[in-house]
């Protein structure tokens, strides 16, 4: 079964259509300047269309109220140049309120924009001093340097050792992205923050962690504070230096050549 449309709804839109014609033949004939810029015309259409649902309903269809004594009735053909005035498309300056306050709005807003834009560079440079004043790399806690990197005990010792009281701030000592936070074997928990180039900084036995997998941290940030867990005699932070490839290399002269001392 093939899908048709009514002959009554063909008819109606045909109707419709015609009314709509006529209607915008009449709202631009009420016009007595040169063509409109564009966004005006769109209003023509608009309005043209809203007069032309007046037409329709002129045109026999249900809209107007039963008792025709009213005088708030719509009588749509005749008032539909008031309509298309009301709309702004008159071209009589008193009844399209919409234009004039359009330009003067924008002169406002221009200071406005000004303005705003000049905060805005004195701004982006404040937070560019501040970028690059700010320090890249920084010791990752405060406290007693008490173990190097290297042999130890019969084993080797792949990190650093800065011993200070439980809850001491354990600080990212550059930035990069958390990529674990959580337990791991002989470190009790630790957090690991990889570098823009590819280095990885280990951060173990620590107490509490405040950071998470994929958080992105700025140097001397807080990631965590110092504690005693793990395989760990007294509390304080071990600190590693992992180079992109893996091999853990010994942390103080990196961090001696990026401006950190301990
Ligand atoms: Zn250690």
């Amino acid at each position: 079964m093939s899908h048709h449309r009514s002959p009554g709804g063909h008819e109606r839109s045909a109707v419709l259509e015609e009314a709509v014609e006529r209607a915008s033949v009449r709202a631009v004939s009420t016009h007595r300047l040169p063509p409109p810029p564009s966004a005006l015309r769109g209003r023509i259409v608009v309005a043209a269309v809203a007069v032309g649902a007046f037409a329709a309903a002129g045109a026999g269809q249900t809209l107007t109220s039963g008792n025709g004594d009213s005088s708030n009735e719509v009588t749509p053909l005749a008032n539909a140049q008031d309509n298309a005035a009301a709309l702004g498309v008159g071209g009589n300056a008193p009844s399209a309120p919409q234009i004039l306050p359009v330009s003067k709005a924008t002169d406002g807003s221009f200071e406005a924009q000004k303005l705003a834009k000049s905060q805005q560079i004195t701004e982006q440079r404040e937070a560019a001093e501040a970028e690059a004043k700010r320090p890249k790399f920084v010791r990752p806690a405060a406290g007693a340097f008490t173990s190097g990197y290297g042999g130890r005990w019969g084993t080797t010792h792949y990190g650093i050792d800065i011993a200070g009281p439980i809850g001491t701030p354990i600080l990212s000592a550059a930035d990069g992205v958390v990529i674990e936070a959580g337990p791991a074997s002989g470190f009790g928990l630790w957090v690991r923050v990889e570098h823009s180039d590819g280095t990885v900084t280990v951060y173990g036995h620590v107490d509490t962690f405040n950071v998470r997998e994929g958080q992105r941290v700025r140097a001397g940030e807080q990631i965590a504070r110092m504690g005693n867990r793990g395989f760990s005699t007294g509390p304080h932070l071990h600190f590693e230096v992992w180079l992109a490839g893996g091999q853990k290399i010994n942390p103080l002269p990196w961090l001696n050549e990026r401006g950190v001392s301990l």
